[in-house]
């Protein structure tokens, strides 16, 4: 093998969206690099803030696209859901999300519509959103309960270009009308950076975060004490300062050199 200056990590965690795929285009190269690291005796794990469907739908989605993939390779918000500490004393829980996402967390705690019972308030990007709905979220919060968002992504790029908005701009919403923070299950949450370890069975110290978005893959890996490489060529953040990846590329390809693939 020859050498390059992430020749010695041995685990990959790759964002979807923007990174390994485009849509329903793979990324120039994907297959070839994740069939490559597999074949060199490498873990690869795909760790994603997509936040409809389960692991099994995004592991057929990539299987489907040419990257063979089992859900156990795939880490998202809501799979993450039941370990996280907000949810694991099981809090009766208000849930702005879609249907499925209510029936998921059924199956961890109590699910609630009245305000005045809830403990915690879950969202979820929710493109049936009421008014109404935000205004029965906001009354725990401002008696105290936490907002969890499965992401807080702002925006969320759709087929026809269009820029809808994501959880994170609805979470923004209920958080400043209740003078709180959010907190998020997914990227760039450290929780969420160690989850991924564990479940992957990866050392903290081999492990390469790869994605495209500065505020969600690069500030998450570096939160969890990852090595971060950025991918293509949007540097848009909220953040000040900017997270700053330790490697910069225009697409994943660019990956087998510096990994001496
Ligand atoms: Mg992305």
């Amino acid at each position: 093998m020859s050498d390059g200056p992430l020749a010695r990590k041995r685990s990959l965690l790759f964002d979807l969206d923007g990174c390994i795929w485009f849509g329903d285009v793979l990324a120039d190269g994907a297959a070839e690099l994740v069939r490559d690291l597999r074949a060199s005796g490498r873990t690869v794990g795909f760790v994603t803030n997509i936040s409809s469907g389960r692991a099994r739908q995004i592991a057929e989605k990539l299987t489907r696209l040419g990257i063979p993939t089992t859900p156990d390779e795939v880490l998202m918000p809501v799979e993450a859901l039941a370990e996280h500490p907000r949810m694991r004393a099981r809090p009766t829980t208000f849930v702005i999300g879609q249907s499925e996402l209510r029936t998921t967390v059924a199956e961890l705690t109590d699910v609630t519509h009245d305000p005045d019972r809830a403990e915690l308030v879950l969202l979820s990007r929710d493109p049936q959103l009421r008014y109404d709905d935000l205004a029965d979220a906001l009354q725990p919060l401002l008696r105290g309960a936490p907002l969890l968002a499965l992401n807080v992504d702002l925006r969320v790029p759709v087929a026809d270009g269009r820029i809808l908005p994501g959880a994170g701009a609805l979470a923004t919403a209920l958080a400043s009308a209740a003078g709180i923070e959010v907190e998020v299950v997914g990227k760039p949450s450290r929780f969420f950076l160690d989850t991924a370890l564990r479940r992957f069975g990866v050392d903290r110290d081999e492990a390469v975060m790869v994605g495209d978005t500065l505020d969600s893959d690069i500030a998450g890996g570096r939160a969890a004490g990852l090595t971060t490489v950025h991918v293509g060529g949007d540097l848009r953040t909220l953040r000040d300062p900017a997270p700053q990846p330790d490697l910069s590329l225009p697409g994943v390809s660019g990956l087998r050199g510096l990994l001496g693939l």
